[in-house]
């Protein structure tokens, strides 16, 4: 699978899910190699400094584009950037015009946080993860307890965030400020929730940063659906025991 029919197959994931409503949600990918023709375009300014992506191409979703387009018209819904010193330079795509999403600052800015923790890392999805949005409305705004539930609620969501959920208060989209923020906390997690908008979620693909999401919102979801009754959750010396069966560290002072 080349990189447009990885982006093709995830936000067809994430259009099922509903998770990219209107316009929601953005996604991009660091990218290695590119087999397709490509051509010195359109620059565009960056207000910060993105010299730790400076050579690498990154393929991003279009300013407001419908994921469920992307499939359909790639080269116009996708846009390939070279990042250069102060500027990243289209080299393919957005072929009706256009500018890549207005999430730029906080994908760059996240990708060049994740490489520094993980080598590995190449991609990065926004999405409008409802239960998991619905859980942080519900939930005190702290890493520690918020991230115990989801642990608490499903096997699988201590195995595929051991280091936790981080959270991040509400703050206006498609500014630096979130840029930044984000990308504070995607040093220290591979998924972030934005307070009453959705998740950033990274990993070593796409498909890799879906799958975490996935298991995440789905945490969230057994929560809302047992909220207010008796519920049998997973205890924290089961957490402790799945944790030791399965050889992780997931943060000792949460667990
Ligand atoms: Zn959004």
């Amino acid at each position: 699978m080349n990189i447009v029919e990885s982006i093709a197959s995830a936000v067809s994931r994430i259009d099922a899910k509903g998770w990219s409503e209107g316009t929601g949600g953005n996604l991009s990918v660091i990218v290695d190699s590119w087999d397709m023709r490509t051509k010195e375009g359109a620059e565009f300014p960056l207000s910060w400094d993105a010299s730790a992506l400076e050579g690498r191409m990154v393929a991003i979703t279009r300013s407001g584009c419908r994921l469920c387009d992307v499939a359909i018209a790639p080269e116009r819904e996708l846009a390939l950037l070279r990042i250069e010193k102060g500027k990243a330079r289209l080299l393919w795509g957005l072929e009706g015009g256009g500018r890549p999403s207005s999430e730029l600052a906080a994908h760059l800015m996240s990708h060049a946080s994740r490489l520094a923790s993980d080598p590995e890392h190449r991609a990065l999805a926004h999405m409008h993860a409802t239960h998991l949005i619905a859980a942080g409305m519900l939930c005190p705004e702290e890493e520690g307890p918020f991230t115990r539930l989801l642990w608490s609620m499903c096997t699988e969501a201590l195995m595929f965030l051991p280091e936790g959920v981080g959270i991040l208060p509400w703050l206006p989209c498609g500014t630096d400020e979130i840029g930044r923020a984000t990308a504070q906390k995607l040093a220290k997690f591979r998924l972030v929730l934005w307070q009453n908008h959705g998740v950033f979620a990274s990993g070593a693909s796409l498909e890799d940063a879906l799958g975490r999401a996935e298991i995440a919102d789905k945490a969230a979801e057994l929560f809302l659906l047992t909220r207010g009754g008796e519920t049998r959750t997973i205890t924290r010396p089961q957490l402790r025991e799945l944790a030791s069966a399965l050889g992780l560290s997931p943060r000792e002072e949460w667990l």
